[in-house]
C-alpha cells in the first residue's frame, strides 16, 4: 500500500503533480510543451497549479465571445429547429474529437483544448453568409475575416484586466491562429496540435453537417447512400446488424463517418511520427508534415462535400437566410457609420484608431443572429425581411 507521507522525513508527500511533470510523464517529444511557451504579450506569473495553455483555455471559456457562439449559427438557423448545432456545440464536439486524438499521438490536450475552443471565436452572425456580407461592406478597408477577427477579439475586444487589452493569450494560441489569417507570412507548419484541431474541425463538420441535414429532411439517407463514404459506413453498421427505423440508421451513420475518419487519421499519422521520430515541436515545426487523411477515404471525403455544398449549403432554405444575412448587415452598416453616435460607447471609442467602418464592422461582428436581428428592426421596424 502506497503512503501519502514522505518515507525519509515523515512530512506529507504532496499528491499534486506540476504541469511539466504531467506533460513529462505523458507527452511525446514532438508535443508542445509548456515550458518550451514563448509566453504572453505582458508578462505573468506563473499560475500555482494551471499551465499556461490550461489559463489560456479557460480565459477563452470565460469570455463573452465564446458565450455568444451560443446565439450563432452554424450552418442552420435558430428558427430552422433545435436539434441541430451552434457554433457553440460545434465548437465542443471539435474540441472533444480534437482531443482524442491529440491524447492518442500524445500531444499537448490543454493547448488543442484552447485552440479548439478559440477557432471559430471570430465567426459574425449569420456565419459564412455575414462574413461575406461584412466583407462586402469593409472592401475599401481591407475587407473581414472571422479569423482576423478572432485575433481582435482575444487582443482588443475582450477586457480582462483594466491595465491590459484583451486576453493576454500565449503566443502559441495566438501565432496559430494568425497562420489561419495569412499562410505565406510563416516560413514553418503550424504546431502539430494546430493540425489536429484543423482536422478534427473538418471531420467534425462533415459529419454533423450530415445529421442535421437528414435530420432537417433537407437530403434522404437514401440519397446519402449513393455516396462512397456512406455506403461504406452503412456496409459496416450491417456487421453488427443495421437498426430497422431511419433515426437510429442516421446516428449509426455519423458515428461510423467519425470513427472511420479518426481511425484513419491515428493509423497514418502514428506511423508517420514514429517514423519522423522528431525531438522537439520546432523540430516537427520545420518538416513540411500535414497531418491529413490518406488514401481512398481522402476522396471519399471530398466526394461527400461536394455533394453537401450541392444539396446541403445551397439549398433554397439557405439561400434565402443567406439573402436576411446581406440586406440586415448592409442596411445596418450603413445606418452606425451615418449614425456613430448610435454606437455603443467601447466601439465608439475605436473609431480614433481603427476607424468608423471597422468599429461599425466590429460592432456588428460580435453581434448573435438574434441580437442582429433586433437590432435591424429596431431601425427598421417596417422592413420585414
Ligand atoms: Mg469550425
Amino acid at each position: 500500500m502506497t503512503s501519502n507521507h514522505d518515507d525519509q522525513t515523515g512530512t506529507p508527500a504532496s499528491i499534486l503533480q506540476t504541469t511539466a511533470e504531467r506533460e513529462q510523464a505523458l507527452l511525446a517529444p514532438w508535443a508542445m510543451f509548456s515550458h518550451q511557451s514563448l509566453g504572453r504579450q505582458a508578462v505573468e506569473t506563473e499560475h500555482p497549479y494551471r499551465g499556461p495553455f490550461q489559463r489560456d483555455r479557460d480565459r477563452i471559456l470565460h469570455s463573452s465571445a465564446y458565450r455568444r457562439l451560443s446565439g450563432k449559427m452554424q450552418v442552420f438557423t435558430g428558427d430552422m429547429g433545435d436539434y441541430h448545432r451552434t457554433r457553440l456545440t460545434h465548437t465542443h464536439e471539435v474540441a472533444s474529437i480534437a482531443r482524442t486524438i491529440g491524447r492518442t499521438l500524445r500531444l499537448n490536450e490543454d493547448l488543442i483544448e484552447a485552440l479548439a475552443l478559440f477557432h471559430d471565436i471570430g465567426h459574425p452572425p449569420y456565419g459564412h453568409a455575414g462574413e461575406d456580407a461584412l466583407d462586402e461592406c469593409l472592401a475599401d478597408e481591407g475587407g473581414f475575416s472571422h479569423n482576423q477577427y478572432a485575433l481582435t477579439i482575444a487582443e482588443e475586444l475582450e477586457c480582462r484586466h483594466v491595465d491590459t487589452p484583451g486576453l493576454n493569450l500565449s503566443r502559441e494560441v495566438l501565432e496559430s491562429q494568425a497562420f489561419r489569417v495569412d499562410k505565406e507570412e510563416f516560413l514553418h507548419t503550424p504546431l502539430l496540435e494546430a493540425q489536429v484541431v484543423d482536422a478534427a474541425d473538418s471531420i467534425t463538420y462533415d459529419a454533423h453537417d450530415t445529421d442535421d441535414a437528414v435530420k432537417l429532411g433537407l437530403v434522404s439517407l437514401e440519397e446519402l447512400q449513393s455516396l462512397t463514404l456512406i455506403h461504406r459506413c452503412c456496409e459496416r453498421i450491417d456487421d453488427r446488424g443495421r437498426p430497422a427505423d431511419e433515426d437510429n440508421l442516421r446516428r449509426a451513420i455519423v458515428h461510423e463517418l467519425i470513427d472511420c475518419q479518426v481511425s484513419n487519421l491515428l493509423d497514418t499519422t502514428s506511423e508517420q511520427l514514429a517514423q519522423a521520430n522528431w525531438q522537439s515541436a520546432q523540430q516537427a515545426r520545420q518538416s513540411d508534415f500535414q497531418l491529413q487523411l490518406t488514401g481512398s477515404l481522402a476522396e471519399e471525403k471530398s466526394e461527400l462535400e461536394s455533394f453537401l455544398h450541392q444539396h446541403v449549403y445551397r439549398h433554397p432554405t439557405l439561400l434565402a437566410t443567406r439573402e436576411i444575412a446581406h440586406q440586415q448587415l448592409h442596411r445596418l452598416f450603413v445606418y452606425f457609420v451615418t449614425h456613430p453616435q448610435q454606437l455603443p460607447p467601447r466601439f465608439s471609442q475605436r473609431i480614433e484608431h481603427k476607424g468608423l467602418p471597422r468599429a461599425v464592422g466590429d460592432y456588428l461582428a460580435g453581434m448573435t443572429d438574434r441580437y442582429l436581428e433586433i437590432s435591424y428592426l429596431e431601425q427598421f421596424p417596417d422592413d420585414k425581411c
